[in-house]
């Protein structure tokens, strides 16, 4: 058994904290903010989690073990946090990023249904016929309730003899003889997302924090009931990089697009602006209609990492390893990669780790 010290309880955190401790770890969990974080980049209400994952084949190869370790945690937590809802594909031009997408589906074998956009548009009346190519849906997709999963995690901890130390920023590490703020550990798990870069600022030529906001609105009344049975959109095509979580769990449409990113200090600027309301949507307008009638109900920020080819980034030095479950597709991966954070500590197998995490193939 290892007393294993955890920085940063978003979903890598938490669901490291989950794995070591089932595996008998001793762990002592540092949050520099409440469980759950609303300012994490796992803080959000709720991530996008689908079979199909387009050209990152090693992900791909990865997604089986994802929907396990999923089932494992919430059969632990008693409680299915994921609304499955299959997901949508929307391409407005051959070879943009749903094009893509749907070739990826086609060629993996997984199940999908192609549609004309007069097909989608009847079907998905918040959709504009005469400005996409075609849409193709998946069953296998969904939204995972984050909020709900830390909620969970934070009492399963606490029942199961984990430590945690909330609004506790940890201010020094020394990786050498493993002191997290004056306390000795055999092992330090680094997952503190955005802000890793303040315990370990020579990561800063593998990782750049952008800041970013998602917006919620709230739909015309005609168009609700056919928004309540969308699936989630997972690219809205053309070069918008847009994403869509229709109403769950009382929230409205939940609008995201990687266009609506700078990069920035993870503390800085997290009180959303008023003008990105209308920034975030104007970004949808193709593929959908009557836009203008959708009422802005929050915007919500978010701070998070990319490495220079999206892949997770890994990092060991003495007794720390630094986890970064980055790029923007991270959630899905977090039940499974706390598993193998736990592996790794457990077997003392680093390569492993980093294999599985960086996925090449
Ligand atoms: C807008 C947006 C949309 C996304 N959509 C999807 C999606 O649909 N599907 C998907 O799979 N992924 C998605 N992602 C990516 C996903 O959200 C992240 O990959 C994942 O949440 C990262 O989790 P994490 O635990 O590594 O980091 P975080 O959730 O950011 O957690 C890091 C934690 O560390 C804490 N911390 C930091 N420093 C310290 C310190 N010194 N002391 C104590 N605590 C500290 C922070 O407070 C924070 O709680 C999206 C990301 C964004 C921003």
């Amino acid at each position: 058994m290892a007393k294993v010290a955890i920085i940063g309880a978003g979903i890598a955190g938490l669901s490291s904290a989950w794995a070591l401790t089932k595996d008998g770890h001793q762990v002592t969990l540092y949050e520099q903010g409440p469980i759950p974080n609303p300012l994490s980049a796992s803080g959000d209400e709720h991530r996008i989690i689908r079979r199909a994952y387009g050209k990152q084949s090693g992900y791909q190869k990865r997604i089986d073990d994802a929907y396990a370790a999923w089932e494992e945690l919430f059969a632990d937590l008693g409680e299915r946090h994921l609304k499955e809802t299959g997901f949508l594909l929307i391409s407005q031009c051959e070879g943009d990023e749903a094009d893509e997408y749907y070739q990826g589906l086609v060629e993996g074998g997984y199940p999908n249904h192609k549609m004309t956009p007069k097909e989608a548009a009847e079907k998905y009346p918040f959709l504009d016929a005469s400005t996409f190519m075609y849409a193709a849906e998946s069953p296998e997709g969904g939204a995972l309730l984050c909020q709900n999963i830390a909620a969970d995690l934070k009492q399963w901890l606490l029942r199961n003899g984990a430590e945690l130390r909330e609004n506790h920023k940890v201010k020094s590490v020394a990786p050498k003889f493993g002191i997290v703020d004056g306390d000795h550990y055999d092992q330090i798990i680094i997952t503190a997302g955005a802000w890793v870069l303040e315990l370990m600022p020579s990561l800063a030529e593998h990782l750049t924090t952008y800041r970013t906001a998602v917006g919620y609105y709230t739909p015309p009344q005609d168009l609700a009931e056919a928004w309540a049975k969308a699936p989630v959109i997972l690219d809205v095509g053309a070069d918008t990089d847009g994403y869509v979580i229709p109403p769950i769990a009382g929230s409205g449409v939940k609008l995201g697009t990687g266009l609506h990113k700078y990069a920035s200090l993870p503390d800085h600027n997290r009180v959303a602006q008023a003008q990105e309301a209308e920034e975030i949507k104007n970004h949808f307008s193709p593929p959908f209609n009557r836009l203008n009638e959708y009422i802005h109900e929050k915007t919500v920020t978010c701070a998070y990492t990319f490495t220079k080819d999206s892949h997770f980034f890994v990092h060991q030095v003495k007794r720390v390893t630094v986890v970064s479950a980055c790029s923007g597709h991270g959630y899905k991966f977090g039940a499974a990669i706390g598993k193998q954070i736990a592996k790794s500590v457990t077997n003392k197998d680093y390569e492993s780790l980093k294999l599985w995490l960086e996925a090449r193939d």
